[in-house]
């Protein structure tokens, strides 16, 4: 199918881009990636009478590392996002979900604001920013809003973003040398949107105990859950096998998925199980921040 007729423009700067969204209002859409709008756009699921490109707004491609986070800019691709030095050495749990999206040509396209503002509930981006507690940059010609990830995400592909605004920069926490990390998901086909998916972000005293563990669990409620019966009960806890396995059985009874056509309700509880139980280990048996 084709799209609906829109009007195109292509603005220079981001200041450009804000003014014309703001004239525009509901009416216009941003085009980022383009990967989701596209074909919503092209199955008439969304038909924006204007559609506002961001393409040429460069300035905000970047990854910057700071003392304490690491700013990215919202037209950042996700292959930067997984194969940057930055990234991968100040935020690896960021570097491997974004490896995990899609594929290489979607990977090269999509951007980190455009997955944050279309929401999917199975997409790893809005599931690693909810689990690392990150800071979203909003801005229009109002002024600027800093969300956090736990109140952006409001519903299914719905989030705390007004008619006009962008969202320009997502502040992640920078994480220290010590924390130790995993994703792990499950997809019907490589390449595919995951059923369910884990995040892990943790760190270990000097006997091994957990003495913070952050767990994010994708694809089991319209937004990314944090799952923090499970973050409470691991403080203090050896970091083995059995208690990965021990952790795995409570994080499946502390979520409620509902059944959908594809997937009932009690296999996405057995999965919530087994990516637990993989991240876990794995974020276990390593050392150190891989670079
Ligand atoms: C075959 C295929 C497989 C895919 N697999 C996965 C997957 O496994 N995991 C996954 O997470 N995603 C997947 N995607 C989606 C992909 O990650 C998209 O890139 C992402 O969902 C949207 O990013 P985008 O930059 O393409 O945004 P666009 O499609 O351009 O925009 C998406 C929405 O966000 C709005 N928007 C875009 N940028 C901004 C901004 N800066 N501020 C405010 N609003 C904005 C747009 O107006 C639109 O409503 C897949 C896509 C395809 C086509």
């Amino acid at each position: 199918m084709k799209p609906a007729p829109f009007s195109y423009h292509r603005p220079r700067e981001l200041a450009e881009a804000l003014a014309l969204l703001g004239r525009l209002g509901d009416t216009a859409k941003p085009l980022a990636g383009g990967q989701s709008l596209g074909p919503m756009m092209n199955m008439r699921i969304t038909r924006p009478e204007h559609l506002v490109d961001l393409n040429d707004l460069i300035d905000l491609d970047y990854v910057r590392p700071s003392a304490d986070i690491v700013e990215i800019g919202a037209m950042t691709r996700h292959q930067r996002l997984a194969t940057s030095v930055e990234t991968r050495r100040d935020l690896p749990l960021l570097a491997e979900a974004a490896a995990t999206i899609g594929h290489y040509a979607i990977r090269w396209r999509g951007t980190l604001g455009g997955s944050l503002s279309h929401a999917d509930p199975a997409a790893q981006l809005p599931l690693v920013a909810v689990t690392l507690g990150a800071d979203i940059v909003l801005q229009s010609t109002i002024g600027t809003r800093v969300v956090a990830a736990s109140k952006f995400f409001l519903s299914i592909m719905t989030v705390d973003l007004k008619p006009g605004e962008l969202v320009t920069a997502v502040r992640f926490p920078r994480m220290g040398a010590r924390a130790s990390t995993a994703f792990e998901m499950f997809s019907l086909r490589h390449g595919d949107f995951a059923v369910v998916s884990a995040a892990v972000s943790l760190t270990r005293d000097a006997s091994g105990a957990i003495e913070t563990l952050r767990l994010g669990m994708g694809g089991v409620a319209p937004v990314p859950q944090r799952l923090t019966a499970v973050e409470t009960a691991a403080m203090g806890s050896p970091s083995n096998a059995e208690m990965a396995k021990s952790f795995a059985e409570l994080a499946a009874n502390s979520v409620s998925p509902e059944d959908d056509t594809r997937v009932p309700a009690e296999f996405r509880r057995e999965l919530v199980k087994d990516v637990t139980m993989r991240a876990l280990i794995r974020a276990f048996e390593r050392k150190e921040v891989p670079v």
